[in-house]
């Protein structure tokens, strides 16, 4: 069900972000980094792939690298929350991490099954050679309210980074097992956070009406004869 969701939800994404221009194309990568945050419902989508097209072995060797302890401060439902009731809070930046190791001859090699943070990762002029990615602020505000709704379909699920939850979760399926997946269990154990239900939406003013036109849209989308609004509250 999670998963179904969650196609849901990007397509309405995708078919919201057609009216932006972006300077992005097949075979341009540089953004790939491990810096990606996901949830666990992302992740199993990545598993039921890599499951569906016979690729355990080679889930295995991608992820076949030490990790390093880095703990996350804040899940984006959870700075939003401390936001909202008025608490310092510290989100998570983006640190350029290494490449991701799912990108091969530069393109994604889990396309089909690619977390929210990639699809929604893109720049209105090309920044492959350097410098940052240019996004308009509606659809960084439109891509944080998705992102918050997504964390809260896999609310008390893991939250962290693309490496660090599925290396937890293949180690778990008993698709990764030895030593260094002992170790990278640990130390992923201990970066992860967990994810959290939406308290509120950190959408600027000026924004509000295009992205809650969004946000409407995707929790009024119907799956099994339910609104997602109804299944995300358990109605
Ligand atoms: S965000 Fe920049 S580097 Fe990434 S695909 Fe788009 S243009 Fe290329
Ligand atoms: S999962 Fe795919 S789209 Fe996302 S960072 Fe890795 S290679 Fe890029």
């Amino acid at each position: 069900m999670k998963q179904q969701i969650l196609e849901i939800i990007f397509d309405r994404f995708d078919q919201w972000s057609t009216r932006f221009s972006f300077a992005c194309n097949k075979g341009c990568g540089v953004c790939c980094t491990t810096d990606v945050f996901i949830t666990a419902p992302e992740g199993d989508l990545i598993l039921d792939h890599i499951v569906s097209t016979h690729t355990t072995q080679w889930l295995k060797e991608k992820l076949d690298f030490p990790l390093h302890r880095r703990p996350l401060f804040q899940t984006t439902n959870g700075y939003a929350k401390d936001c909202l009731e008025g608490r310092d809070s510290q989100y998570e930046d983006i640190r350029r991490g290494g490449i991701c190791p799912f990108l091969e001859d530069e393109c994604c090699s889990i396309y089909p099954a690619r977390p929210f943070s990639c699809r929604c990762f893109a720049s209105t002029a090309c920044c492959r050679n350097g410098g940052s990615a240019l996004l308009p602020p509606e659809y960084l505000s439109a891509a944080t309210a998705v992102s918050q709704i997504i964390e809260h379909v896999g609310q008390f699920g893991l939250w962290g980074t693309l490496i660090d939850v599925l290396t937890q979760q293949a180690v778990a399926a008993e698709f990764c097992s030895g030593s260094r997946f002992d170790d990278n269990f640990a130390v992923a154990r201990e970066n992860c956070l967990m994810a959290k239900p939406l308290a509120g939406f950190l959408i600027e003013d000026e924004h509000y009406e295009k992205v809650t036109g969004l946000v409407e849209d995707i929790l009024s989308a119907r799956l099994s004869g339910r609104s997602i609004e109804d299944i995300l509250n358990n109605r």
